[in-house]
């Protein structure tokens, strides 16, 4: 029998989760594991009734905004990544913070995180921490999260660049999980930040191709091949049923690529 609390509260949702519970966001992840018996959760704490979940402040876009929401609220290459998941029945019931929480690496919302540098915001009986991206994905699926603890929140930074675009290659237009997805973001002092999924255990940046063309005005065409090259040289991708290790290394740097033209328009 399986036991299913409706908290109203954060403060509610960490005792419940305190207990042993299992967060249920929209269920799109976790209801997919449920019906292929990858979990059979016992204690299933519903967040959907909790509103501040879905605040959203200039800084901090609650766990529990949905897809929906994100398409047309989002910063520009967030907005971007959310049109592109799933069907309008997963944007409406889906959230950033499963995203988040499933921490899949073809997870469509991380590249982006990736890029700005966001953190993400957990709350526990303990009080509240914030955890650098970078520190907070730790592998496949795997999470610097503690058993029990919320997530509450994605920390922006204050300063975005306004020029930044999303792109996910799949092998449909459609209803897809990336075989590669990438946002690059480039501000006006020229610095650009490139985010990738899909193409490592976890979202990525790829540094050198960042500092690289960070350091170059107006890039010839010869410069965005290098940046390409560059961005295929540090994903680390593996072959499995979705795509191959070349194909996807290949179609990182061409993608990466393909978006920092748009942000230099
Ligand atoms: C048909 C279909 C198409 C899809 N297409 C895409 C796609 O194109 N791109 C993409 O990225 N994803 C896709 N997904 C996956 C899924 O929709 C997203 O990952 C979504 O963001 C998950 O959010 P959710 O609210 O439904 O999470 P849930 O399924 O509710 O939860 C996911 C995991 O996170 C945990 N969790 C959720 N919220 C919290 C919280 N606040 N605190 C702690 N833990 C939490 C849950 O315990 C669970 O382990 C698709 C799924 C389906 C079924």
């Amino acid at each position: 029998m399986v036991e299913v609390q409706h908290p109203t509260s954060v403060e509610q949702a960490v005792a419940a989760l305190a207990e042993g519970g299992l967060a249920l966001a929209g269920g799109t992840d976790l209801m997919v594991e449920v019906n292929f018996g990858q979990a059979r959760p016992e204690n299933v704490v519903a967040l959907r009734r909790i509103g501040e979940l879905a605040d959203w402040g200039p800084n901090r876009i609650g766990a529990g905004v949905t897809w929906s929401r994100l398409e047309r609220e989002a910063p520009t290459a967030l907005a971007q990544a959310a049109r592109t998941v799933g069907s309008p029945q997963i944007r409406n019931a889906g959230t950033l913070g499963g995203n988040v929480g499933t921490a899949s690496p073809a997870g469509d919302g991380l590249p982006f995180l990736a890029a700005v540098d966001a953190s993400i915001e957990l709350a526990s009986p303990g009080g509240v921490r914030t955890v650098p991206w970078h520190e907070f994905f730790v592998g496949v699926k795997k999470t610097a999260r503690l058993a029990g603890e919320l997530i509450t929140a994605i920390h922006l930074p204050e300063a975005m660049p306004e020029r930044q675009a999303f792109g996910k290659i799949g092998a449909r237009n459609a209803m897809v999980i990336a075989t590669v997805c990438c946002v690059v973001t480039r501000d006006d002092a020229d610095v650009t930040r490139v985010g990738l999924g899909s193409v490592a255990p976890t979202p990525m940046r790829a540094r050198h191709a960042e500092e690289m063309i960070s350091s170059i005005a107006r890039p010839s065409a010869s410069d965005r091949v290098e940046f390409a090259r560059l961005v295929s040289e540090e994903v680390r991708p593996i072959t499995d049923h979705r795509s191959t290790e070349e194909y996807r290394r290949h179609a990182a740097g061409v993608l990466a690529r393909r978006l920092l033209d748009r942000c230099l328009r």
